[in-house]
């Protein structure tokens, strides 16, 4: 068997306590000893492998509880429902899950892919077809015909992009039961969506308390969890009601709705990293001043209710948006830690913890990932520097030295570059060139708003 002895090193364990010096003792796919514990039980031994981690942090590897891994960083719904083919998305997939190893991440939980293709991808990892991060999926979202986050893109029936449209109790059970058939770890439901026109704006409920009910229902007779995007008050207090184990975003609650999560301490996952790229960098690609102002402001319109609920104790867990042209897989899988210290004010260990232990909870695993403790598996990441003071550092991949999967040793070695396949990108000519703008008599109206699913 593997062993390891990984000395020297700053220990965060992920619980939330202050980072201790001590020794890390990995046997085969597990860590079996801190401390004193484990330089004893290494001692004398001669079939020991030791790292020396002087000047490091050992933790937990870190868990992405949102992560879209089949979508290959579209910049639209358009892109991403329209021009994607199911065998190169697949390969595509298999390519970036290298880059969240680089990135430090060692588990995510995808919620919906394209050509539910995230679940064929967790069984080869599994399989040792590919390397990646261990993998915890949904498979189609689940929309009532009203739609949900793409507004007229969603067809009044079937399969569209990484969502299926269900009409009725039966429908819903039917499709809730194929997906759990085919391998689903989670089911997830686009409770709100946007509306076009819709006289109270924003995003709007479309299924009734009844129809979650049956999601939920069908999916816990069997087992499942299940996950819902809200936006509003109203689906939140539906999604509690109705039994739902995670609320994703939760934003724009109101006093009920926070009562209610704090009551049945149902976990959330604000998924704020999308927003707050935008707002902060995204005058660096052009994104208009209007659309980052919005963003901004979901950020800190809902920070202190968000805080609230984390005070009351409800679970809050980090989940990054990874996969669009605004969130490129390995760069951001940090960020929503970074959001939740400046915008919620946890501290950097909090905030570690909502993406180590906490997020075990995504990946079904409580007790056994997510944390530096005898008899979990050994998912670990040895980064240079102490993240316990500055959260950024896990943003800076040279500084991430070592992954460890299941005990397992990580290829950290640059990716060979890769480009597109042919036809996989929509491209536009720029903004609108009215005779003004070509004559230098008016500016760029940079207007569009984007389509993507958030
Ligand atoms: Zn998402």
């Amino acid at each position: 068997m593997n062993t390891l002895l990984i000395r020297n090193g700053r220990v965060i364990d992920g619980t939330g306590a202050p980072p201790r010096a001590e020794s890390v003792l990995i046997e085969g796919e597990k860590i079996v000893a801190l401390g004193a514990d484990a330089d004893a039980r290494a001692q004398g031994r001669t079939n020991v492998g030791v790292l020396d981690a002087k000047g490091m942090t050992v933790m937990p590897g870190l868990i992405d509880g949102h992560c879209h891994l089949s979508f290959d960083e579209p910049n639209s719904n358009d892109e991403l429902f329209n021009h994607r083919r199911h065998a190169l998305a697949a390969i595509a997939a298999a390519y970036n899950a290298k880059k969240l190893v680089r990135a430090g991440v060692t588990g995510i939980l995808d919620p919906d892919s394209i050509f539910e293709l995230s679940i064929d991808l967790r069984d080869a990892i599994d399989a040792g077809l590919c390397e990646g991060p261990r993998v915890r999926t949904g498979s189609y979202a689940l929309w009532t015909s009203l739609g949900g986050t793409a507004g007229r893109l969603i067809p009044d029936h079937g399969i569209a992009g990484y969502g299926k449209v269900v009409s009725g109790r039966d429908e819903i059970v039917a499709e809730t039961r194929r997906q759990i058939k085919m391998g689903a770890d989670w089911i997830k439901i686009h409770v709100t969506g946007l509306v076009p026109r819709h006289p109270l704006g924003g995003e709007q409920k479309s299924w009734t308390l009844d129809e979650l009910k049956a999601v939920c229902d069908t999916a816990h007779e069997l087992g499942i969890p299940v996950q819902g995007h809200c936006r509003g008050a109203a689906s939140v207090i539906d999604c509690v009601k109705a039994g739902m184990d995670l609320i994703l975003h939760a934003t724009y609650m109101d006093e009920h709705a926070l009562e209610l999560v704090i009551d049945r301490k149902v976990p959330v996952m604000p998924v704020f990293t999308f927003q707050a790229n935008l707002a902060d960098y995204g005058a660096a690609i052009g994104a208009d001043a209007t659309v980052r102002e919005m963003f901004r402001l979901e950020i800190s319109d809902n920070a202190a209710m968000l805080r609230r609920a984390y005070d009351a104790g409800v679970p809050l867990l980090c989940g990054s948006e990874s996969g669009f042209s605004i969130t490129p897989y390995g760069d951001w899988h940090h960020r929503e830690m970074e959001v939740f210290v400046r915008d919620l004010g946890l501290t950097p260990l909090q905030a570690i913890q909502c993406a180590t232990q906490a997020n075990a909870f995504a990946m079904r695993a409580v007790g056994k990932l997510g944390e530096i403790a005898p008899g979990r598996l050994a998912d670990i990441l040895v980064v240079d520097g102490d993240p316990s003071r500055d959260i950024s550092v896990l943003g800076q991949k040279e500084r991430i030295k070592h992954v460890f999967i299941g005990g397992r040793a990580m290829d950290l070695s640059p990716l060979p570059p890769r480009k597109d396949p042919t036809g996989w990108r929509v491209v536009n000519y720029g903004a609108r060139l009215g005779w003004d703008v070509a004559h230098g008599k008016a500016e760029v109206a940079h207007e569009r708003i984007p389509d993507h699913e958030l």
